[in-house]
């Protein structure tokens, strides 16, 4: 298996390559670097979307009978794999990779031409509501009640680390219908309206100056039961089918390898007495380790996307990925933390916020570090802790 030296899809890259450098205005991938080219601002999201749109690129892997492009599974990873070292916008998960893909298997009819076309367009942000205080990991618990009213529902509860919910239009739920049977059955998939009466979203300060974090609480809001995805009962089994569909994504492949690429070039310019941090011994033995830790999670991310057969369950191969990527994500940024010393938190928080009074422009490569640093501490705690992957990896892999 040598994907690299793979004419077509070396070729393949230079067409995306050059179609991104044409599409992406300089502007935006410059918020997006200085955003620590995690997160997006959400009008950037948008805009790219609408832009990857027009191309009819914004679905890339959807099927193409709803939008997608038809490419191969190794050609979408090089699509996104460009995106992400052009410093490109992410795209909205929760619409292309979460709900979308769920509407597009499980929806009706109406409920596919209502949302899908909007999904594609980037015309709104959407929020996913599944956690909720008490249960997160536990999330087969959940306690937000949906009562079904004649053709309404009507529905009750709190749910919290939702993600961008002041800035999004719609959000896909999670919400008990049936609280007599055994907690999974009685989940249902619910997409809700932020501005419904009865909705407030309230945001969550976060340590990294940012405060996208939110609670969103529900009292009494009436949501029309058209607004059901699937069949009452199933959502379990839908959200399921959406943690699964992120299977390649939770690796964080892209932006570690940027972010690897970054942290060299900073060990080359950075210095200590002289001398270029890259060329101590020290750090060079620390990213020799870090560079063949990131090539061993590629290669996995590849073997997973090749479907060669995997000796494990593809479940515990999904969660493998999550945790090294994700603990491969804080290694990097803590390297790149080292490397910068006291330069890097002169850039906290993000260097948009107080760039007025900070004069000109620092080294592209240096802003935003410290909050990036401090946001990857979330990403062995979203998408399902680290613990919780690795009790799915023992008994699944393991049989523990
Ligand atoms: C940046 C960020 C963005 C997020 N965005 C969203 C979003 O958009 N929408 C959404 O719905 N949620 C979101 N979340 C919530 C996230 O999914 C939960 O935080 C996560 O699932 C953990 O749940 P919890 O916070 O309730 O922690 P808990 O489940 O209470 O866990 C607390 C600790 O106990 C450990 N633990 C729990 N159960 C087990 C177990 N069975 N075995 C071993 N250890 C265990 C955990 O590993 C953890 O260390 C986000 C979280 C973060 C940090």
């Amino acid at each position: 298996m040598d994907f690299h030296q793979d004419p077509a899809i070396e070729e393949f890259r230079n067409m995306v390559r050059c179609v991104i450098a044409e599409e992406l205005p300089a502007e935006m991938a410059e918020r997006q670097k200085a955003h620590g080219g995690t997160n997006s601002v959400v009008a950037d999201t948008l805009a790219w979307t609408g832009k990857m749109n027009a191309r009819g690129w914004s679905v890339p892997h959807w099927p193409v009978e709803h939008g997608g492009t038809g490419w191969s599974a190794m050609q979408n990873y090089v699509f996104m794999a460009e995106c992400s070292s052009a410093f490109a916008p992410e795209v909205c998960w929760g619409a292309t990779h979460m709900c979308g893909p769920v509407i597009y298997t499980f929806g009706s009819e109406e409920l596919k031409e209502r949302f899908l076309p909007d999904f594609r367009e980037g015309k709104y942000y959407i929020c996913q509501g599944f956690s909720e205080p008490s249960n997160g990991s536990d999330l087969a618990r959940l306690r937000t009640r949906a009562e079904r009213k004649g053709d309404k529902y009507v529905v009750n509860g709190q749910k919290i680390w939702t993600s961008c919910a002041h800035e999004s239009e719609w959000g896909f739920f999670l919400v008990r219908t049936n609280p007599d049977v055994k907690p999974q059955a009685g989940i249902s998939f619910l997409m809700i309206k932020m501005d419904t009466p009865g909705v407030t979203v309230r945001q969550i300060p976060m340590i990294n100056g940012d405060a996208e974090l939110c609670e969103v609480f529900l009292d009494n809001v009436e949501v029309p039961a058209e607004n059901l995805i699937g069949e009452e009962g199933m959502g379990w089994t839908y959200a399921k089918f959406l943690l699964d569909h992120e299977r390649t994504t939770s690796s964080f492949i892209f932006q570690n390898k940027r972010e690897f690429a970054r942290a060299q070039r900073l060990a080359l310019r950075e210095t200590i007495d002289g001398t270029p941090i890259a060329h101590t011994a020290q750090f060079q033995q620390r990213m020799a380790r870090i560079e063949a830790e990131l090539t061993a999670l590629e290669w996995s991310v590849l073997r997973e996307l090749a479907n060669e057969d995997f000796k494990y369950d593809r479940t515990a191969a999904a969660s493998t990925l999550k945790v090294a990527g994700s603990q491969l994500q804080q290694t990097i940024s803590e390297l790149q933390m080292d490397i910068l010393g006291s330069k890097a938190t002169r850039f906290y928080p993000y260097p948009q916020k107080d760039r007025e009074d900070a004069g000109p422009l620092w080294p592209d490569d240096l802003g935003g570090r410290t909050a990036q640093a401090l946001i990857a501490r979330a990403s062995t705690i979203y998408g399902g802790t680290l613990q919780v992957q690795k009790g799915i990896i023992a008994k699944l892999a393991f049989g523990l």
